[in-house]
């Protein structure tokens, strides 16, 4: 029996909580206390289970979307001052200028301790099932909120959310590969250092051994995928990478062709397809081995047209909550340690 199996990388191959999940709660943070001043209460005001409520929710497997997603929804819970309106400028020096006027007016309004993992998931409750993503936030909160969030458009002007997410996530030297730009607001080590194995190398030299092909689907951009692939020696089991890059450039050539912007990341199977066209074999199973639920909704989408695809959820925290999660959303089993998952691919 020989079978392509195709891992996502975050939560997966990865322990991602020390770098990208922390980044999201460190990004929150800076944002409302140092770019628009807010007076936050002592401890973090975002934990694990808030992302996990728009993990599960669904259409944020781009964590630079979830970022934005928590800001928007933190501060429409807030009282804010009336007549803030903030036309954006190409120059990063003039929004902050702009952003920074308001900054006494803000430490003064009133801030809740910190968002209500119950409260954030009833909101989400209410949002009907055709709007997934950060979009269903943006339709669901005031003008005040979304004229607050600078995010979108350029890195180095507009997009100051995810600008403070890549200086965290990557720290200066990185930073500045990455973009040619100089770090601004993160002076730190990048995040991604902190990435640890959540599977041994071993299993993946294993498991090509008994001839199977293994892929990653992830995404994550290919410029942060290989530095830690690297770094873990673990490149060479994978024949096929299929980082969003690929599906950043899909969705700009359907924009390009239709005039309409759509999303093609998890859990709309593009990436799964792409991922099974590339391995050009013929195999007995199709496995894709994720740990959220939009991954399992993936795999499920993809089977309409390879029928042969099974989801795996992977949950080494042994979560129980999320477990149950990842069945719900169409896993065929879920494993919570590396030679469970081994058994179950090999
Ligand atoms: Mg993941």
């Amino acid at each position: 029996m020989k079978h392509l199996i195709l891992f996502d990388v975050d939560g997966v191959l990865f322990d991602v909580s020390g770098s990208y999940r922390s980044v999201i709660i460190r990004t929150v943070e800076y944002y409302l206390k140092r770019i628009l001043g807010f007076k936050l209460p002592r401890g973090h005001i975002v934990c694990g289970k808030d992302i996990d409520a728009l993990k599960y929710f669904g259409g944020f497997n781009d964590d630079w979307d979830l970022t934005a997603g928590l800001l928007y929804y933190y501060l429409d819970l807030l009282d804010l001052p009336s007549g803030v309106l903030l036309k954006r400028s190409n120059d990063l020096e003039v929004n902050l200028h702009q952003l920074s006027r308001w900054k006494k007016e803000f430490r003064a309004s009133a801030v809740p301790e910190r968002i209500q993992t119950r409260r954030l998931k009833k909101f989400l409750e209410n949002i009907p099932c055709r709007h997934r993503g950060l979009d269903a936030i943006i339709r669901s909160v005031g003008d005040k909120a979304k004229n607050l969030v600078f995010y979108g458009g350029k890195l180095e002007s507009t997009n100051i959310v995810r600008r403070i997410f890549q200086e965290a996530y990557l720290g200066r030297k990185c930073f500045r590969r990455a973009y040619g730009l100089t770090s601004k607001f993160i002076k730190s080590n990048g995040a991604y250092l902190k990435e640890k194995p959540l599977i041994p190398k071993t299993v993946f030299k294993k498991l090509t051994e008994q001839g199977h092909t293994l892929g990653l689907v992830t995404g994550r951009p290919r410029s942060e995928l290989m530095p830690t692939m690297d770094r873990f020696q673990m490149d060479m089991y994978f024949s096929v990478v299929v980082p969003v890059d690929v599906v950043w450039k899909e969705e700009k050539k359907k924009y390009q062709r239709t005039g309409r912007k759509i999303s093609l990341t998890k859990p709309n199977p593009f990436s799964l397809v792409y991922a099974i066209q590339a391995a050009k074999g013929r195999f007995d199973s199709v496995f894709y081995v994720g740990d959220q639920p939009d991954d399992m909704r993936a795999a499920r989408n993809v089977r309409k047209r390879y029928p042969k695809v099974k989801a795996i959820g992977y949950v080494p925290d042994k979560d129980r909550a999320r477990i149950q999660q990842l069945k719900k959303a169409g896993a065929c089993v879920v494993a919570n340690d590396a030679r469970s998952l081994f058994e179950i691919l090999s």
